[in-house]
């Protein structure tokens, strides 16, 4: 049960600051202190008494094995356990060194490494990020690591994460003199995000060999009801999801992730937790833990956690949220509008370099957010379109005319009071931007909140690119500077060539589409398309140049993305063949046949049945249509099948060509499932599934 004491054992099973600050020899504590605050790492003697601490508080919270836990190309974390047993001759002794903490060895063959090593060149490499703190769960050690493999490059996505944070800090603190900030000598960003997901009941899951298979339904009619009463978002919560939710809670805290926010989504049987924003490294892990937690938790309340980006046709999809910004050192928030004299730099120099930022890299930005389910939501008119665009609001907008045009920009900055109209209510200073839902990138006062990426997806590339890309030019900036501009034309010079990526109207609307093609911005519809732009000159030169990947990594992820998405919609493709010949044709011919004997039986009793007949050949047709479909797309599978290794050519075949016969079937299915006899349909229907709990 969630109540108070649930507050008091926040951060029970973590190995955080304050445990090793008690637990450590005062002058290894120290030493532990000052590699991380220098970006340095721990020597062996650090990390043999770090390990000696560990392993005495882990065998307290009843640990029996350690585990590496590393963040893959796959996307989801893994975890190979060992024990601490050792045998000193006969008898079992409870080791873990320093140089294990350090040091893990994996095979790595099994991971996606998009060609960067041969089969047989196995060897990968684990080590503790010892920013992020160690945990406790399921009697094991958790130790969050990076992966690389025996050369060196990432084979993760936590190791560019963490160098893309070292750039910006880098950035900032070299920028900082000339934005007023002497003390300045690094920064971090911050990142909060917003989970949303479903719930479905666990029995109707069960017999959905698409949601088990593929996270999403495949077939399925539109329930009567979606979400057009409005009445599911911020409603009441039931109270089988409440209890759920509470115990989320409970055990989100116990790992000191800072859940702070639950509430019902638009789509029924949707909902939304969010947590309090952290350094960007710490959310990643943070998040990566909490989608686990969720689904063992919806288990355990008989529900399915469903994080896939579209489970339901008709009905919303389910996004991550990514609140975004960069604080120095000295606790200044550079994305925190401010128009007064001594801190309009900051952040109009740091603004200025993200709209820059943004515009020249959109097409890294859209790759962060491609993925095989993702395209299902992303234009859908309930998420923002695959057109990279930013929102600042009307104020901040008129702010950046007047430094475009050379006017005051200090005049009038005094903020609007909200007034109810109610004498009980208090009035307040009103927020500057009102909220825009339909824009990709939205500042809202001191952060911006991406709102593209994927409910599934890791927040790590994401804010591998926003920090990369915003040190460049935030490198740039101090370039021009260094060779004798003056900062505020410099500032200028980025709001006026870059300003076509600010959007502040309905980015749902088909009228923005047409006019981003007349500004030029790239509009990528889909993952293939927006992969096949990933290594374009710029993108590659900035990257490599800003030591974050090297060209071989670039190419390995690329590999991989497009491979993903292949498979994605392979299986997908493959898991529809067989619901639709295994259950489904099977089910409608049962349903035809029967209607088909009425008829018979009816017209020789001499009834005028012409209503059944009409209805029966309208029935058969649309069978005969959808049996057609199926072997076509046996055909495309089979074809699929024959390509060969080329990523590329697979990514795009499954795209125009599975995915194609695959929405060509569901449209015949669904219609068919309106028509069949409701005892008849083998599988949950989507009114099970979205009102079943
Ligand atoms: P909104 O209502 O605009 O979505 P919230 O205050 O609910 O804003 O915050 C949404 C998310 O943004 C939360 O995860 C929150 O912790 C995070 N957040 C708030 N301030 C910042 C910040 N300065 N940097 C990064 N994330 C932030
Ligand atoms: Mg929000």
């Amino acid at each position: 049960m969630l109540n108070r004491e649930s507050i008091n054992n926040y951060g029970m099973n973590v190995f955080d600051d304050l445990v090793m600050q008690s637990s450590l020899p005062k002058s290894t504590y120290r030493a532990y202190k000052e590699c991380i605050e220098k970006g340095e790492p721990l020597t062996r003697e650090v990390a043999t008494a770090i390990a000696n601490a560990m392993k005495i508080w882990a065998l307290e919270k009843g640990a029996t094995h350690f585990t590496h836990w590393f963040l893959p190309m796959t996307g989801l974390n893994a975890e190979k356990h060992d024990a601490f047993l050792e045998l000193d001759g006969d008898n079992p002794v409870l080791e873990f060194s320093g140089k294990t903490l350090r040091k893990g060895e994996s095979d790595a063959s099994s991971f996606p490494s998009g060609g960067l090593r041969a089969t047989f060149e196995a060897r990968g490499y684990t080590s503790w990020d010892a920013t992020s703190h160690a945990f406790v769960k399921n009697n094991s050690l958790y130790i969050p690591t990076v992966f690389c493999s025996y050369n060196g490059e990432a084979l993760d996505m936590k190791t560019p994460l963490l160098k893309s944070m070292d750039v910006l800090s880098k950035a900032v603190a070299r920028i900082a003199p000339y934005i007023g900030l002497e003390d300045v000598k690094g920064a971090k960003p911050y990142v909060g995000a917003e989970q949303e997901y479903f719930l479905v009941p666990d029995e109707y899951y069960q017999k959905r060999m698409d949601l088990k298979l593929c996270g999403r339904t495949l077939f399925g009619a539109k329930a009567p009801k979606g979400q057009e009463m409005d009445d599911h978002y911020f409603g009441s919560i039931k109270r089988r999801v409440q209890a759920f939710m509470e115990e989320l809670d409970t055990e989100l805290w116990k790992y000191a992730i800072p859940s702070k926010t639950k509430h019902n989504e638009a789509a029924p049987a949707q909902h939304e937790v969010a947590c309090i924003f952290r350094n960007a490294n710490i959310t990643c892990d943070n998040n990566q833990l909490l989608m686990q937690l969720m689904q063992d938790i919806a288990k355990k309340h008989g529900l399915r956690c469903l994080l896939h980006e579209k489970p339901f046709a008709g009905v919303n999809g389910s996004g991550k949220h990514n609140n975004y910004s960069i604080i120095t050192d000295t606790g200044l928030n550079l994305c925190k509008e401010n128009f007064d004299e001594d801190g309009f730099l900051p952040f109009f120099a740091t603004l200025a370099c993200i709209v820059k930022g943004v515009d020249e890299f959109s097409d890294l930005l859209r790759v962060t957010c491609a993925t095989a389910a993702n395209d299902l939501r992303l234009g859908a008119l309930e998420a923002p379109p695959a057109i990279i665009s930013m929102y600042l609001g009307s104020k901040l907008n008129d702010k950046i005319d007047a430094i475009i045009e050379k006017k005051n920009i200090f005049s009038e900055n005094s903020r609007e009071r909200f007034n109810a109209g109610v004498a009980a209510v208090c009035d307040f200073t009103k927020d500057d931007n009102d909220r825009n839902r339909t824009s990709p990138m939205a500042f809202t006062g001191n952060k911006f909140e991406f709102r593209t990426l994927g409910s599934s997806q890791s927040i790590a590339a994401l804010n591998t690119f926003l920090n990369t890309i915003i040190a460049y030019e935030m490198n740039n900036m101090c370039d021009m500077i260094e060779k004798g501009a003056d900062i505020l034309s410099v500032i200028r010079t980025f709001f006026e060539e870059h300003r076509r990526i600010l959007f502040d109207g309905d980015g749902y609307s088909e009228e923005w589409i047409k006019e981003a093609e007349r500004r030029g911005l790239p509009n990528r519809k889909n993952t293939v398309e927006a992969l096949e732009h990933f290594l374009d000159d710029n993108n590659v030169n900035m990257l490599s140049g800003m030591g974050v990947y090297t060209l071989d990594e670039l190419k390995s992820r690329k590999d991989i993305l497009l491979e993903n998405y292949a498979k994605t919609i392979h299986v997908e493709a493959t898991t529809a063949l067989r619901m639709a010949q295994s259950e489904l044709y099977p089910a409608c011919l049962r349903n035809l046949s029967e209607n088909a004997a009425s008829l018979f039986n009816l017209e020789k009793c001499g009834l005028d049945c012409i209503y059944l007949r009409n209805d029966v050949e309208d029935y058969n047709a649309h069978l005969q249509k959808a049996n057609l479909i199926i072997k076509e797309l046996e055909k495309a599978l089979n074809e699929y099948n024959c390509i060969g290794s080329d990523n590329h050519k697979k990514a795009r075949f499954a795209h125009d060509t599975l995915l194609e016969n695959m929405n060509m079937l569901r449209i015949e299915i669904d219609y068919l499932e309106e028509l069949t006899d409701n005892s008849k349909w083998p599988i949950p229907d989507y009114v099970d599934l979205m009102f079943g709990i």
